[in-house]
């Protein structure tokens, strides 16, 4: 499942996925910021980011991929999914269409993606809580229902991004190793 890479010891591909305005590119370079370039290509229609995180002895590659605007067509292929052992699933407290929205997600998730894929569900944009249309509560039970790890995090503010990440990144590591 994970590959190799002469510079690291395990490399990793995770997808962001979640509707267009929830703050998944916001996310990604928050997250990204300072330790390598986002490749920006349009006309491909995706973008990644690399970082190298370090989990117990190992030195993981992590490759995190960002749609480039295909979610707002439905338009995401399975390509997209192929061989990633992770994924963000993002929604915008501030706005319930994007957590109904959730469901859909996971379902093409588990169409496309690896049946033991280590889902995060992520209620961003916790900044604006006085606009919130989700209940914290309401999310965390969800993931629990649904077996996934739950975090709200706000990209604005950088709140719980680099947790959430690693999060993920720290479960591929324990379920690949
Ligand atoms: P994407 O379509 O899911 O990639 O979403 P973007 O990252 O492009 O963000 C959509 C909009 O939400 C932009 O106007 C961002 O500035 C805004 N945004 C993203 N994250 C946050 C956040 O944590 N808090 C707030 N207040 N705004 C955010
Ligand atoms: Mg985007």
């Amino acid at each position: 499942a994970a590959a190799f890479d002469e510079d690291c010891d395990l490399l990793f591909k995770a997808v962001l996925i979640g509707d267009s305005g929830v703050g998944k590119s916001n996310l990604l370079s928050r997250f990204a910021k300072d330790e390598f370039r986002v490749d920006s290509k349009p006309t491909i229609g995706v973008e990644f980011a690399y970082r190298n995180i370090k989990v117990g002895d190992k030195l993981i590659k992590a490759q995190i991929w960002d749609t480039a605007g295909q979610e707002r067509f439905r338009a995401i292929t399975s390509s997209y999914y192929r061989g990633a052992l992770g994924a963000l699933v993002v929604y915008d407290i501030t706005r319930r269409s994007s957590y109904e929205s959730v469901k859909k997600w996971l379902w093409e998730l588990r169409e496309f993606g690896k049946e033991d894929m280590v889902v995060i569900l992520v209620g961003n944009k916790c900044d604006l809580s006085l606009s919130r249309q989700v209940e914290e509560e309401e999310g965390k039970g969800f993931a629990e229902t649904e077996g996934l790890c739950f975090m709200e995090t706000s990209a604005l503010q950088n709140v719980n991004v680099e947790e959430a990440f690693l999060q993920m990144i720290t479960k591929i590591h324990d379920v690949t190793t």
